[in-house]
């Protein structure tokens, strides 16, 4: 149960101001062309300058790449691919959220590795060696500075292809919470609430070990004493750092034991109805809690996670708590934990429960949930949260 074989490849830089080194890190890499990947959010918000600054002002040549959208998808990687093979970069830059890091990932598979981006799906796929890449991550949230994962949507099924490879993973990546402080709150409540699920869900997978344990505990400790602080003052330095840090635990307990049934159940409504993941996910996940909860392994861990927040209960109640615990955060968020509040293109749950309950069952994450959902059981989570 707690056997592992986990290598960490990523140097982690934390601290106020530590993206104004990513030129001098650049340059440690031996990079002299680098294609900086950022969407057009985090140019306006001018994150990405801070970072071009810092590379031109070390020499170097620099590239921008922002023709990316949120949840890129495999035609994304094919622009992104084209304008690679004109420049000639020997180092890549993620810089900004989720979407901006792994369109970077993505890139370089089918930059460095050839063929097209649903050639990687799957693990350990790649087969050549990659470009280094650094991640600067801007959002507290998806993680995917410190997995060798890329999420990537194939354009015509809709599936979130999970893509990784060691060769994936980031040399370097810079947590400056400064990049954090200026994000919508909208943005801040999303990401926040991933990250919190991200270290639920990894807490318990079937997969999970002592490493994963570890990560997940740590990542849960920070991210739940700093959410409804960043939430009430974004300008909290150290309360951004701390959410900083706990998505990037998250991040590595992912690597190290994947996630489980909400993300599974939160997948088809972003491919059905654009629900933005956070929200999707963080509906979904009290539903879950509730569910593994019945286990009394599984309820041992989530009692663990509770004693952590100061609050004691009996092992029985851990789901239940644990999942009241979550709901009070979505509201203090500002965000929907119904999914009647969802806006589903019109359409009415009812017509659509038992297709969802199929695709969630037939989600690849839904496999390392610690308790076995079929169709049925997910359509009956569903409706616990309609
Ligand atoms: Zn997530």
């Amino acid at each position: 149960m707690l056997s592992f074989d986990f290598l960490q490849r990523t140097r982690f830089i934390s601290g106020p101001g530590v993206v104004d080194q990513l030129g001098a890190l650049a340059k440690e890499l031996l990079g002299n062309r680098v294609l900086i990947v950022s969407d057009p959010g985090v140019v306006a918000a001018g994150l990405y300058q801070k970072g071009l600054d810092s590379l031109q002002a070390a020499g170097l040549s620099c590239l921008g790449f922002h023709d990316l959208h949120e949840n890129p998808s495999d035609q994304d990687i094919d622009v992104g691919v084209k304008v690679a093979k004109d420049f000639r970069p020997d180092l890549l830059v993620g810089l900004g959220g989720g979407s901006s890091m792994d369109c970077a990932k993505g890139i370089n598979f089918v930059y460095s590795c050839g063929g097209r981006m649903q050639d990687y799906w799957g693990k350990g796929k790649a087969t050549s060696d990659m470009l280094p890449m650094i991640a600067v991550p801007t959002t507290a949230g998806t993680g995917s500075e410190s997995q060798s994962y890329a999420l990537i949507s194939d354009s015509k099924t809709h599936m979130k292809m999970a893509c990784g490879d060691p060769r994936a993973a980031c040399r370097i990546a810079l947590l400056d919470p400064e990049l954090t402080v200026t994000q919508p709150p909208r943005v801040t409540a999303l990401t926040g609430v991933d990250a919190l699920t991200h270290a639920l869900e990894t807490m318990v997978t079937k997969d999970r070990n002592a490493i994963s344990i570890a990560y997940s505990r740590a990542a849960w400790q920070y991210l739940s004493h700093s959410f409804s602080k960043v939430l009430e003052d974004p300008f909290d330095l150290d309360a951004r750092s701390r959410m900083q840090i706990g998505a990037c635990l998250a991040g590595m307990a992912i690597e190290a034991s994947m996630l489980g049934a909400a993300h599974a159940l939160a997948n088809p409504l972003t491919a059905n109805f654009g629900i933005a993941h956070g929200q999707a996910v963080g509906i979904m996940m009290p539903a879950v809690l509730r569910a593994n909860g019945r286990d009394t392994a599984i309820a041992e861990l989530y009692h663990s996670l509770l004693v952590d927040l100061g609050i004691h209960v009996p092992c029985d109640n851990a789901g239940d708590t644990l999942a009241d615990w979550f709901s009070t955060h979505m509201k203090i968020a500002g965000l929907a934990d119904r999914i009647s509040s969802l806006d589903l293109n019109g359409a009415s749950f009812s017509s659509l429960k038992s297709t969802l309950g199929q695709e969630a069952a037939a989600q690849w994450t839904a496999s390392f949930n610690p308790l076995t959902y079929d169709a049925a059981e997910m359509e009956r989570l569903y409706e616990s949260v309609s």
